[in-house]
């Protein structure tokens, strides 16, 4: 059997004909296996979603419990059996839930590993190398420019920012789920114990992850009636990076703006965003960690998508690791 005749590339997403069922599709199908809740890899209006648990509950969170025909959890490391097909979920490292999906047929294994990040996380279970035939890579940083620093170091700038602007408000931008909670227990293990204050978007994911055994400690609405806009001076406030230019930010005093993400390694990105103090802080592995992984993982062949194909396959080629571009549309990631 050909890796090909396992897993294809098909408009909706990646495709397993003798399991009949596609990899985050990204338009309604019968049958959907979902590594992540990331709105690109997560979509409502499929007939059968199999996922991990969390994730099953950030999809009903996020697009209503009806989201979906009928849904099924996959326990980590679950032997599960679809058509002629077994596939296990793997931990991803990415945000909670984030699973990898590995296929197999006859003795092929193809790893579909989603969205990862090999470093430890707090919030979430940390990726697992999974040995296999193919390994299909993301490749969102996939230049060798991308090195993203230590989180917490990150997470010291933001509070020596704090510290030495006591009459502004930090306004940090981060995306609703992962980045939102991981800066939150970042910050919380910085030993800052202050009240976070938090733009309505956030807040059900936020309760979630605490329903989870993930503490972020005293979270509080950042609306006016939480208090006058001379309350919030000193104040850190995390949302969207979308609400930062609506009315909502205006309320708060001389607002610094902040947004932890790993496109802020790229000044330019930051100048255009008009954001002043840029916290380089990623879901997803940088360029040295990409290589590490498939290093590790030490597959027969590398499948890449999602990103900077181009740059990792031309990677694979100098180690001598057979590598092809999937071009899979339709992936954007909200949560980099
Ligand atoms: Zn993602």
């Amino acid at each position: 059997m050909k890796p090909e005749d396992l897993l294809i590339p098909r408009r909706e997403g990646l495709y397993c004909p003798p399991g009949d069922f596609f990899i985050d599709p990204v338009r309604g199908v019968d049958r959907a296996l979902i590594t992540h809740g990331h709105a690109d890899h997560a979509r409502a209006g499929h007939g059968h979603v199999l996922a991990t648990a969390e994730t099953l509950d950030i999809m009903a969170i996020r697009y209503g419990a009806d989201h979906a025909g009928a849904t099924q959890p996959a326990g980590l490391g679950e032997v599960i059996r679809i058509g002629d097909v077994t596939v296990t979920f793997h931990p991803a490292g990415h945000v909670l839930g984030s699973a990898q999906i590995a296929v197999e047929r006859e003795g092929m294994r193809i790893v579909a590993s989603g969205d990862y990040k090999p470093r430890p996380d707090p919030t979430c279970a940390t990726f697992e190398p999974v040995a296999c035939d193919v390994f299909i890579t993301e490749a969102t940083f996939a230049l060798p420019v991308f090195r993203h620093p230590i989180a917490a170091d990150e997470i010291g700038r933001l509070l020596r920012s704090v510290s030495r602007n006591p009459e502004r408000a930090h306004l940090v931008g981060v995306y609703s789920l992962g980045k939102a909670q991981r800066v939150i227990r970042l910050i919380r293990d910085a030993g800052y114990h202050q009240p976070l204050y938090i733009h309505g978007a956030l807040q059900k994911l936020c309760d979630y992850y605490e329903s989870q055994g993930i503490g972020l400690g005293d979270l509080r609405p950042a609306t006016v009636a939480a208090g006058a806009k001379g309350d919030f001076a000193g104040a850190i406030v995390l949302g969207p990076p979308s609400a930062f230019g609506e009315k909502w930010a205006r309320r708060f005093p001389d607002p610094l703006v902040s947004f932890a993400s790993g496109w802020m390694q790229v000044r330019a990105r930051a100048r255009q965003r008009g954001v002043e103090l840029p916290l380089v802080i990623s879901d997803h592995a940088d360029w040295d960690e990409l290589a590490e992984t498939i290093k590790t993982v030490a597959p027969g062949e590398v499948w890449v998508t999602h990103g900077r194909e181009e740059a990792l396959v031309r990677w694979c080629a100098m180690q001598g690791i057979p590598a092809r571009p999937l071009h899979l549309v339709g992936y954007e990631d909200e949560g980099d």
